[in-house]
């Protein structure tokens, strides 16, 4: 059913009518990136357009000093439907992953909700989370803080080369390798030294020996972080930065322990000393919310773009968003917005997400989030729906907020 206390006509009429400032925005957050947990001008932008709209806006929340939680309260009690909006960028890319669109159709949605039906039941919320890129973890240090306690629904939507309602995400560990050996000449007296870049190489070959023993889903991969500071100094100090993903939470947990044995066996091998350690908490799989992912769908089928089921056999990235899904019903359909083929974290996608193509598909977004935004705070059915089916598949209580390997 794509029904509720607005007719699609009216909430298309309203989401057209905040069109020419989501572009604004999107395209003031596109030339001008910033990176994990530093987005300033982004927020300052999102919650002055909020601010402009009635919202009532908090900033540095849950002590993010550029998260921000905008809340407009209706006229009764109801549920609490919150939009998230992401707006970190890549390093060396800007925003070669589209959350510039992200940021300004859940603002959007949000703001054309609350327009066509000012007297709605419950509460509609945007929350920024920042720091998604990079494992920064915006969203799980928001949930550690209480700022999702009492939202009963958070929505999103993803850029995209192609359409899907629900598409499944790794569990990932974001790790370092430290290697600590001894530092010498390199030609007079190498002897003397123990090199941590020699660890280092040989753990990256440990990794890559292992892959065969890897469950074929895994993905492991990294960078040399420090590989030493001078040619002619035996390096002491030297580190990979990887990451450690897989279907499941669990079986990343068991992959951690065989590549911190991988570590230990490099350093043992060099005579150095290794230590992983995280950089930042383990992302969980993602469980969208089929229910409310079904809704999203039927939005959008009606406004003429195609889009299909995600294939559960498709290559996924992961993110905090999948944290989020262990503790509310959640989801974070891809809108196409770029050409297919175009591979996201590329200058390709950056440049495909400043395009009037791409803010038309943002529309479009914007409509079906703010469609399934209302129906959640006026239908008790669709919340109940939504709410049965996350708690059947629920985690054992107490796995579901902050995820340590
Ligand atoms: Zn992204
Ligand atoms: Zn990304």
């Amino acid at each position: 059913m794509v029904g509720g206390v607005c007719s699609l006509e009216e909430l298309v009429g309203a989401v057209a009518g905040v069109r020419g400032r989501l572009e604004e925005v999107s395209r003031a957050i596109h030339v001008r990136p910033e990176l994990k947990f530093a987005e300033v001008y982004a927020r300052d932008v999102l919650t002055g357009w909020l601010v402009d709209e009635g919202f009532a806006v908090g900033r540095r929340a849950g002590g993010l000093e550029t998260a921000f939680v905008a809340v407009h309260r209706g006229r009764e009690p109801g549920p609490c439907v919150a939009v998230l909006a992401e707006y970190d960028a890549l390093p060396g890319i800007g925003h070669g992953c589209g959350h510039n669109l992200i940021a300004a159709g859940a603002v959007a949605a949000a703001v054309a909700a609350v327009r066509a039906v000012p007297g709605h039941p419950g509460t509609i919320a945007v929350i920024g989370t920042p720091g998604e890129e990079m494992g920064g973890a915006g969203k799980v240090r928001l949930a550690d803080a209480g700022v999702f306690d009492g939202v009963d629904a958070a929505v999103m939507f993803h850029p995209a080369d192609r359409s899907v309602t629900a598409q499944h995400g790794l569990a990932a560990a974001h790790l370092r390798a430290r290697f600590t050996g001894v530092s010498a000449h390199a030609a007079k007296s190498p002897w003397e030294g123990r090199s941590a870049l020699a660890a280092a190489q040989l753990f990256l070959n440990a990794l890559d020996s292992m892959r065969q023993f890897m469950p074929p889903t895994a993905r492991v991969h990294g960078i040399v972080s420090n590989g030493g500071q001078a040619p002619n100094v035996v390096p002491a100090v030297a580190a990979v930065d990887f990451y450690v993903r897989d279907r499941t939470t669990a079986s990343v947990r068991e992959l951690v322990e065989r590549v911190r044995r991988a570590a230990l066996g490099a350093a043992l091998a060099t005579e150095t000393e290794a230590e992983v350690s995280e950089t930042g908490p383990l992302y969980a799989e993602r469980r969208n919310n089929m229910v409310l992912a079904a809704r999203f769908g039927a939005v959008v089928r009606a406004l003429g773009l195609e889009i299909g089921p995600g294939d559960a056999d498709e290559p996924a990235g992961s993110s905090d968003i999948g944290n989020l899904s262990q503790l509310l019903p959640v989801i974070h359909p891809y809108i196409q917005t770029a050409a297919p083929g175009t591979p996201s974290h590329s200058d390709a996608m950056r440049e495909a997400s400043a395009t009037a193509f791409a803010h038309d598909r943002t529309e479009i977004a914007a409509t079906g989030l703010a469609r399934v935004v209302l129906d959640l705070v006026t239908d008790p059915e669709l919340m109940a729906a939504a709410r049965a089916e996350f708690t059947a598949g629920r985690e054992p209580a107490g796995t579901a907020r902050t995820l340590r390997p």
